[in-house]
Order: C-alpha cells, then structure tokens, then sequence
C-alpha cells in the first residue's frame, strides 16, 4: 500500500489508475479505524482496481466544544489495518494542504442538513460537505463509499453530487454492529464499561422499533415511543430521537391541519443522537429495509 500525503500525489495515483483502465474507489474517513470502514474498504474493491482511503481530521466539522483535539489519531495502526484490507493507497494529507491559504469556498446543502443533526451541530454539515468536495475534486471520476451509520450524511453527500455533477458514484453501506449491536464507531473508544453498556440501548431501541414495525406497526408516535423509552433511561442527555422519510429526511409529526397521528410508509428512517457520559453517540435504522438482528 502506497502512503501518500500530498493532492497532487493522490490526484497522480488517481490519474494514473484511470489512464491504465482501472476504476477508482474511495473511502474517506477521519482514522481510527474499525470493522466499519474496513467494510467499507472492502465494499470498494467490489467496485473498483485502484482502491483509496483517505485519513484526514477534518477541523472544520467540528463546533467549538466538541472533541476535535481529542479525536484519536493512530495513523501507523490505521495504515497497518488498511494494509490487512488490501486497500492501495492511503492518503493523509496534513490540515494546511486541504485548507490551503486563501481558500475561501465553502459548499452548503440546504433543507437536508437543517433537520436531526443539523441544529444539534451547527456548521457540521457545511465543513463535511466542502472537505468531500475537495476529496472527491481530488479523487475525480471514480466510486466513493459512505457507511450508513451516518444516514444524513450519505444523503447529503448524494445530494452535494448530483447537484454540483461530480462524476462519483455514491455507494452506502450497511452499519456494522459489534455482537452486542453497538454500531461501531471511532468514538466508542472514549466509553466506560458502565457507559458502553448503557449505550446498548440505542440499538435495542431500534430493534424493538424493527419488531414492532415488523408486527405491522405504523404509527410514528408508537414507533418512536418504542426507541425513545429505552435511550431516555440510559443516556445522559437526547438531541433528538425522530421517525422519518429515508429519502427526504423529513420528520413525520402529526397533520398540523387535522392533528391526525402520523403514520409511516413501507419504509422509515428512524434516528438518534443522544450523550452517553460526554460522548455524542448516534444510530439509526431504515424500517423496511435494514434487517436488524
Ligand atoms: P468516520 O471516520 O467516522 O468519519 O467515518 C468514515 C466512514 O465510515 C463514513 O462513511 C462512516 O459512515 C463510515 N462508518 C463509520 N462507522 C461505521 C459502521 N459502524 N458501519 C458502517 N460504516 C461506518
């Protein structure tokens, strides 16, 4: 696997690949590596002969009290995991080369980014967006691979794509769960004993949702009832908890002209965001698509 820190090597390897016939894959990741993105390396060799991942702790999604400078960094132990992966090329370009001086673009993405995470995390979403605008400019034509542990993500990213014509294929991966059922995820590392096992409750919650629904619930309020009785007795604080269209994003509330209850289709996003100690943990599933154990 080729180690690579600058654009103008990646944007060559990328080139290169693509003179000599081969496709491209690419995971972009922020590091500390798990099954999950390995998954998602693993998802882009289906895909593509040319497969990159990149490492980047992009400061910019970050709001001001949020972990940033303490996000684990472990780029020998990721390179080496990557390695085990099969993946080609591993770029991990330093801060001052993705935000070089006198950049000034930022790309924004309405509507999808103004519901679930978007008013818990202001500014999130744009300083995703424009750092994999620039990966994906760096990248060029190619496939990129997104996990769904980030549901809103992916769809946003999807969106930034076709609405700015960028010539990648999004492709979105099935959330990788420990035996448990805890979604893996970098952030993991930071809970306790006692705070991983109260952040079981997350995807307990969703799977008690899947079987409710499963039995032919379709109420919203049920289903969110469902999911928000087991995070409220084991988290620390709830952002949000939210049944919602898996295409627009939109949370089903209740009719504002009639008050009706709300009811779901064949398919619903149910999200959450909630603190388990001080970290921000999120889950998700898709009723009527993802099948949850
Ligand atoms: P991150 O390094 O957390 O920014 O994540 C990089 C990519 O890995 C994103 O597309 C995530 O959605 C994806 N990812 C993270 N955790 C998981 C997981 N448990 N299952 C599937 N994809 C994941």
């Amino acid at each position: 696997m080729r180690l690579v820190h600058t654009p103008a090597e990646f944007r060559e390897a990328c080139d290169e690949a693509r003179r000599a016939g081969q496709r491209v894959g690419f995971v972009p990741t922020m590091g500390a590596l798990h099954e999950g993105h390995l998954a998602l390396v693993r998802e882009a060799r289906k895909h593509a002969q040319l497969v990159c991942v990149s490492i980047f702790v992009n400061e910019a999604q970050f709001g001001p009290n949020e972990d940033f400078s303490r996000y684990p960094r472990d780029l020998a132990g990721d390179a080496e995991k990557l390695r085990g992966a099969s993946a080609d090329l591993l770029f991990a370009p330093a801060a001052a080369a993705m935000y070089e001086e006198g950049e000034a673009t930022r790309v924004r993405v309405s509507r999808l980014t103004e519901v679930l995470c978007g008013p818990f995390r202001p500014g999130h979403f744009e300083g995703v967006t424009t750092v994999v605008a620039k990966l994906l400019g760096l990248a060029g034509s190619s496939v990129a691979v997104f996990g769904r542990k980030d549901y809103q993500q992916l769809a946003v990213i999807r969106r930034m794509v076709k609405d700015l014509y960028m010539p990648v294929e999004i492709v979105g991966h099935p959330i990788i769960r420990e035996e448990s059922g805890l979604a893996l995820s970098s952030r993991n590392a930071y809970l306790s004993a006692d705070e991983r096992a109260r952040a079981l409750s997350l995807s307990r919650g969703l799977r008690k949702a899947s079987a409710a629904f499963a039995s032919g619930e379709r109420s919203a309020t049920a289903l969110r009832g469902l999911v928000h009785a087991e995070v409220v007795a084991n988290a620390d604080s709830i952002d949000y908890v939210d049944v919602a269209d898996p295409d627009t994003l939109s949370v089903f509330s209740a009719d504002v002209a009639s008050g009706a209850p709300p009811s779901v289709g064949a398919r619903a996003l149910v999200a959450i965001a909630c603190r388990v100690g001080k970290t921000r943990l999120i889950d998700n599933t898709v009723l009527g698509e993802d099948v949850l154990a």
